[in-house]
């Protein structure tokens, strides 16, 4: 498959944001998922001589939105946006929703709605090459806080996740696996792999964590049941 993702991290200071930059050569398309600053993305963009069509916007927060209007401003994209926070994201032109898919220059995008971190938060995912980008709802080894939402609807957005198959690769909002790390992690078995992928991810190199292994290591997607997620 012609298609290429680039992490950006951004806020790099305090809050570790990622930007995604994606380059499908088949469709002539360049995206950028959640362009969470302007510079290091502006910057990435140039680097790989690349001008971006679309802005896909997971959720309202400035810490995913804070590029959105000076890469208008400079490359004149569409700013895609989830249709229940529209209004309040920077530059958003084009409503994104669970029930209707998105086709961009022939590249094929679901959208699953998942409220709770906010309540209009959407997940992207590409079915072709089962990347999901999971905004501040799924990180590794952790979620992101419930700033809107309530416990229920946070627990079916991860559902719906984990029904996602197996191999789809996640790509979160935020580099935070060491801070959510247990605390003897060598205990655990085949958690070296795992760790190796969090270092290289440090180091800037793309090493998105599995579905399957979210499973198994994700304290947060073990609860079956929404009591079970509540404890
Ligand atoms: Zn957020
Ligand atoms: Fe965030």
């Amino acid at each position: 498959m012609n298609i290429d993702i680039f992490p950006v991290l951004c806020n790099e200071k305090n809050m570790a944001n990622y930007a995604y930059i994606i380059h499908d050569l088949s469709h002539s398309l360049t995206l950028v998922i959640d362009a969470a600053e302007a510079a290091p993305v502006a910057s990435a963009l140039e680097t790989l001589r690349l001008k971006p069509d679309y802005i896909l916007t997971t959720h309202h927060h400035f810490d995913h939105v804070g590029g959105n209007l000076y890469l208008k401003d400079k490359y004149g994209v569409q700013i895609i946006a989830p249709k229940n926070e529209f209004a309040d994201v920077p530059g958003a032109d084009i409503a994104a929703d669970e029930t209707s898919p998105l086709n961009l220059k022939g590249l094929d995008i679901n959208i699953l709605n998942a409220p709770g971190h906010t309540l209009g938060h959407i997940l992207y995912y590409f079915p072709k090459s089962q990347w999901l980008f999971t905004g501040d709802t799924l990180f590794n080894l952790c979620i992101g806080g419930l700033f809107e939402g309530t416990p229920a609807q946070m627990f079916s957005s991860l559902q719906k996740i984990k029904a996602l198959p197996d191999d789809t690769k996640i790509f979160p909002g935020h580099e935070y696996t060491r801070s959510c790390l247990p605390n003897t992690p060598e205990k655990i078995p085949g958690f070296a792999g795992y760790l190796q992928k969090m270092e290289q991810r440090e180091q800037g190199k793309l090493a998105p964590a599995t579905l399957a292994e979210e499973k198994i290591f994700n304290p947060y997607l073990q609860a079956t049941t929404l009591s079970e997620f509540i404890k």
